[in-house]
Parts: C-alpha cells; structure tokens; sequence
C-alpha cells in the first residue's frame, strides 16, 4: 500500500489523501480489522489489518525455525556414475562461485540467504520490543530497511530454480531430496505470511513518537 499523505489541521483533524483521486477527507480513527474508503471513487484507503503483534512474531518464529533447518541440512544427494555428492544452499553458492560464477553466487546468496534472513531478523528487531511498548535504537531504520529488502527475498524463485534443476537432472543423476528443500519450500508461505500480516500504517504509528 502507498504511502498515506496526512495533513494535521489546527483543529486536530487529519486529512488524508486518495490515492486513486487525489481526495481530501478526514481519516477517521480505525479500530483493527477497520477499512477506510474514499467517499468519491470508493478506493481502499487504508486497511488495519486484525492481527496482533503476537501473530506476526510467531509467523517471523517459524519462518526462523525453517530458515536454520534449511540452512543447515542436505538439499539435496545426487548419486552419478556410483559417485554420491550432497548439496546444501550454501555449498550450492560456493560451488558456483569456484566454477568462476561469482555474479551468480553472489545474487544467489543475496536471494536465498542474506535476505531472508535480515528480513526476518528485522521483523524481531522491530516488533518485539513495540510488543511491551519499547523502541530499539534505530527501529524507524531497520523497518524502513525492511520495506526496502522485500523485493530482494525471492525464496520462490530459488525455489523455482532447485526444481527446473531437479527435471533436467532426473535423467542424468539419481537425485535424493533432503529435509532443507521441504524446510525451504514451508518457508515461502510463511515468509508470504508474516509480511501479509503486519500492519505497517499501525507499526510506523508506533514507531513515529521516538522522534
Ligand atoms: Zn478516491
């Protein structure tokens, strides 16, 4: 969702813009699970989603939990000519990088490990402490930097990867997959859900007093 344009009046009142028609009416205060429409073309103002900070830390949880499981155990076992070679993520990347493919290796890491993981971490950094009321140095930063990482975390295109690989080399190879492609395929939805449930306009609310 676009970034709300507010304007406080004298009288205390905020004004919000619509995105689609440019229309400036008075936000009223929602309740969570609220929804705010614009009175002339009807768009979707604002949405405050239901869910508490409890839900998304839990989902950030298990999205951590499957993280380490995927990180830490064998991707995949490849069995070729009686030689047997397993594979996870990160020897994936190192592999590729000592075939001289380091934009390859580096993008990978980036896509698949690095940020996945900040992404996760800065959901811990922010929403924690917002649980019991408290800010950590730099909280507006790191859940800008947040925002800014989602486009970077393509699990599902790693994903997508590891399985075009798993058709090509099905005739080739007898391929064994390991416990981290199930942890890594559970990851994406949690990963998709975590960012679905986090209510940005309340969580920049709560930050913006640390000013
Ligand atoms: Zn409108």
């Amino acid at each position: 969702m676009p970034h709300l344009t507010n304007k406080q009046l004298d009288s205390g009142i905020t004004l919000t813009a619509c995105h689609d028609c440019d229309l400036l009416f008075p936000m009223p205060h929602l309740h969570k699970g609220e929804k705010a429409i614009c009175p002339r073309c009807g768009a979707l103002v604002l949405e405050r989603k239901g869910h508490s900070f409890d839900y998304s830390l839990a989902l950030a949880l298990t999205s951590l939990i499957l993280f380490t499981i995927a990180n830490i155990n064998t991707l995949l076992r490849m069995n070729v000519a009686g030689r047997s070679e397993s594979e996870n993520i990160i020897s994936g990347v190192y592999e590729l990088y000592t075939q001289g493919y380091w934009e390859i290796a580096a993008l990978v890491f980036v896509v698949s490990i690095f940020a996945p993981l900040l992404k996760i971490l800065c959901v811990f950094y922010v929403l924690a402490p917002l649980k019991f009321n408290a800010r950590l140095p730099y909280a507006k930063q790191v859940f800008r930097f947040f925002e800014v990482l989602h486009p970077w975390a393509m699990t599902e295109v790693y994903m997508l990867g590891i399985l075009v690989a798993l058709v090509k080399l099905a005739d080739l190879a007898t391929i064994n997959v390991g416990i981290a492609l199930y942890a890594f395929a559970a990851l994406i939805p949690f990963m998709a859900a975590t960012d679905a449930s986090l209510d940005d306009h309340e969580i920049w609310e709560r930050l913006e007093p640390s000013d």
